[in-house]
């Protein structure tokens, strides 16, 4: 077992700069998901992890180990791929072997290890079969059954559940989430889908461009975004985002939204205060907006049932448009007026300018 610890990493491509100075602690037995859109430095910080990429600077850390001049098989990793990379020659059971015979690790050794991850993994019945014969998600599960035999103090993850159809992915990600319970070996985990980071994360990296944005507990994470960026790729569908003025009214501090005055609720005004006469964004999740009599007036654009909830397009005028998330039952259809709210206790306000959050 062993932390890893990044210390201003950074990778450049030519005049790429893919990794651009980051520093991360990803402690001992964590399960450290790096999550953020397509080219944001996802993949390249996990190959500087793993070995397969030399870093243009900063520093690489197993342990107390600095890593960067180890070579991959050196470093006591196992990686899982997206593609899951067996061997299509061999079999289950010899594609779970291979690393440990080439490693000249004893075979009752081998026996042993290919049999326990077979047992856990729940691939007994496969270890005679192909790589060709198998569906994909029995076909990941063997790829995870090859890290696992190895020991390794540390798995990295590269998007390894992508290729896997929506079911079988809900599926994995639970199966990957009791797994790491029963082996509590450190992970580093690389995904853009917001969903399954917050899932499997105890720690969440939210990258772009190169940079981390924000390092936490995806649920603090989730509640507290340090940024627009950070609340806008977090949640389905992401938040809402209205910019207006701030101005003072009286003894309440008012957004001025055009259409609509947003009055500040008290437990934000002293965190506003010194903003007055500047562009703020506020920020509502679309669960955080409710149909309520006394609200905002708006007009029903889009109704989209998804199951367990329903998603409304809302057009509050001015072309400002919003999403709200309410429970199924709640009879709206399209063009209908209605009134919303902003649930007073969940509201985020950002510089316009930076994104910063000022709360
Ligand atoms: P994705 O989710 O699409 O895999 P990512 O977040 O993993 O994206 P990276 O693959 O790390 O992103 O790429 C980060 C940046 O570095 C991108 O701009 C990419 O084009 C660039 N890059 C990555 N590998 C190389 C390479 N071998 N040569 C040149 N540029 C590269």
């Amino acid at each position: 077992m062993a932390e890893v610890t990044l210390d201003a990493l950074e990778k450049r491509f030519d005049d790429v700069v893919a990794v651009d100075g980051i520093s991360l602690d990803i402690p001992d037995e964590s399960f450290t998901v790096f999550v953020g859109p397509s080219g944001c430095g996802k993949t390249t910080t996990l190959r500087l992890i793993a070995g397969l990429e030399r870093a243009t600077d900063g520093e690489i850390y197993i342990g107390d180990r600095m890593v960067n001049d180890h070579r991959a098989y050196e470093r006591d990793i196992a990686m899982v791929f997206q593609n899951y990379a067996l061997y299509p020659h061999k079999t289950v059971g010899e594609n779970m072997r291979f690393g440990l015979e080439q490693h000249g690790v004893d075979d009752d050794i081998i026996e042993e290890r290919v049999d326990d991850a077979a047992d856990l993994l729940q691939i007994d019945e496969l270890l005679d079969r192909r790589p060709a014969e198998l569906s994909g998600g029995q076909q990941q599960r063997v790829a995870l059954g090859r890290a696992i035999v190895r020991e390794p103090d540390v798995f990295l993850m590269d998007e390894p559940l992508s290729n896997l159809d929506a079911k079988l992915r809900v599926q994995m990600r639970a199966e990957l989430n009791k797994l790491h319970e029963q082996l509590s070996t450190t992970t580093v985990y690389v995904t853009h889908d917001q969903i399954e980071a917050m899932t499997l994360a105890d720690q969440i990296a939210v990258m772009n461009d190169g940079e981390i944005q924000q390092v936490g507990d995806p649920t603090y994470v989730y509640a507290h975004p340090r940024n627009r960026f950070v609340a806008d790729f977090l949640g389905s569908p992401s938040m809402n985002f209205v910019e207006g003025k701030l101005t003072r009214r009286d003894d309440s501090l008012v957004v001025d939204v055009g259409p609509f005055q947003h009055e500040v609720p008290e437990s934000y005004r002293d965190a506003l205060d010194g903003r007055v006469g500047d562009r703020i964004v506020v920020g509502v999740r679309p669960e955080n907006v409710t149909l309520r009599p006394d609200g905002l007036p708006a007009l029903v654009e889009v109704v989209e049932p998804q199951g367990e909830k329903t998603v409304l397009e809302l057009d509050l005028g001015d072309d400002i448009t919003i999403k709200a998330s309410v429970e199924p039952s709640v009879p709206v259809e399209l063009n209908d007026r209605v009134n919303v709210e902003f649930d007073r206790r969940s509201l985020h306000y950002f510089d316009a300018d930076t994104g910063e959050s000022l709360t």
